[in-house]
């Protein structure tokens, strides 16, 4: 077999979101992205373009072998995640198969999504607010049967909330601090009422910070534990912290029965290592685009599962072109999976980007279509309009 050739790696940037073309000397093109708000990691992306060059996209992990030292904690696996989820879908397109086909194959044949960023979420930081939101995202046409809210230091509702931690609620800072009682009654309150509305029919996730003490975190999984949530996610460390904190998170896991969860922020299955292997929480939720791309994601979520682990997947801001690949990869993970975190996706997205299913989402779940690759083609007339004078993309 003859081999392909790498001829240009590309990436522009629309409505924040980086987008990532690679070229070969065969005429296909791989398509790719990074989460929203990356416009600074564009030229993280054409740095790897010399390491790329020549190589045959096909071999995936040959080709990886080559950049994926170079990468780290989110944001910056970012780069290093967006080029393997391209060459995946230059694989398969070369192939004629859906990516899943080429991990091994498909699992499911639709994959459950749990919505954190769609429909209006609360817009205040009292128990109403959060009751009125979950009253209305409840009966979205899309019929999700997952719910994620922020409380707690995620959002900054512990900035709003006057007393609510001993620390620094000022704008620019990663809070952190022990939360008071006042605090940890009023997140409580928040979480009662988000139940009240979704009681038993639909699951209930709350993202807390990071920036919880290990003694908070655990009085407020205790304090919870009869409302059967499906996780408290990152508490003590996550989003963007530059490591884990293996310990803290056992020593609360450990001690409650509501599920702890990380693990958006954190860099390849070496990363993760310690955290399954030490059974220190019990979800995780890496992100394709932040963790390597999808086949180090497939390896991660294998590796939970033999530990007794389970797995949601994040992806809140990961667009239309991350979301194809969640897709994929999500098809094929063991029976670990719940549900991976449905992108926001701003009206933008269906016009620069075709094939997937439209309407997307159906009574929570999304069909896994069977097109090449990732399944998705930019619209690049539509794209052209959006893209800033001068800029090379399309040429
Ligand atoms: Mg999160």
């Amino acid at each position: 077999m003859m081999d392909m050739k790498i001829t240009d790696l590309k990436c522009t940037v629309v409505e924040g979101y980086p987008i990532v073309r690679i070229d070969t000397d065969e005429g296909i093109s791989g398509l790719s992205q990074l989460e929203f708000n990356r416009d600074y990691n564009k030229p993280q992306v054409l740095f790897y373009k010399r390491f790329l060059l020549g190589q045959d996209p096909r071999n995936v992990e040959r080709v990886m072998l080559r950049i994926r030292h170079l990468g780290g904690f989110k944001p910056w696996g970012s780069a290093v995640s967006a080029i393997e989820v391209a060459l995946w879908d230059i694989a398969g397109k070369a192939a004629g198969l859906p990516v899943y086909r080429l991990l091994g194959g498909k699992i499911r044949d639709r994959v459950r999504v749990y919505n954190t960023g769609t429909g209006p979420g609360p817009k205040g930081w009292a128990p109403e607010d959060y009751a009125e939101s979950a009253r209305k995202k409840k009966s979205l046409p899309e019929g999700f049967t997952i719910f994620k809210y922020a409380i707690g230091f995620h959002g900054r509702m512990f900035a709003q909330v006057p007393g609510s931690f001993y620390g620094e609620p000022e704008e620019g800072y990663r809070l952190r601090g022990h939360v008071t009682e006042r605090g940890l009654k009023h997140a409580i309150n928040c979480i009662r009422a988000l139940k009240e509305v979704f009681g038993d029919e639909c699951g209930l996730a709350i993202d807390c910070g990071p920036g919880f003490s290990p003694q908070a975190a655990l009085s407020l999984a205790k304090a919870v534990e009869p409302l059967n949530l499906l996780w408290l996610e990152d508490l003590i460390t996550g989003d963007y912290t530059p490591y884990t904190a293996v310990e803290a998170f056992r020593l609360v896991s450990s001690n409650t029965t509501t599920p702890i969860h990380t693990g958006e922020q954190i860099y390849l299955r070496y990363g993760f290592k310690d955290l399954i292997e030490k059974n220190a929480v019990d979800v995780i939720g890496p992100d394709p685009l932040d963790d390597g791309g999808i086949a180090e994601l497939k390896w991660i979520a294998e590796f939970a599962d033999l530990h007794g682990i389970l797995i949601a997947p994040h992806g809140v801001g990961d667009g239309m072109i991350g979301l194809a690949a969640l897709i994929q990869v999500c098809a094929t993970l063991p029976q670990n999976y719940i549900a991976f975190e449905m992108p926001r996706l701003d009206s933008f997205w269906y016009e620069i980007v075709e094939g997937l299913p439209n309407p997307l989402v159906k009574e929570g779940f999304i069909e896994v279509p069977d097109k090449p690759g990732l399944g998705v083609e930019l619209n690049e007339k539509a794209l052209r309009k959006r893209l800033p004078e001068g800029d090379d993309f399309l040429s």
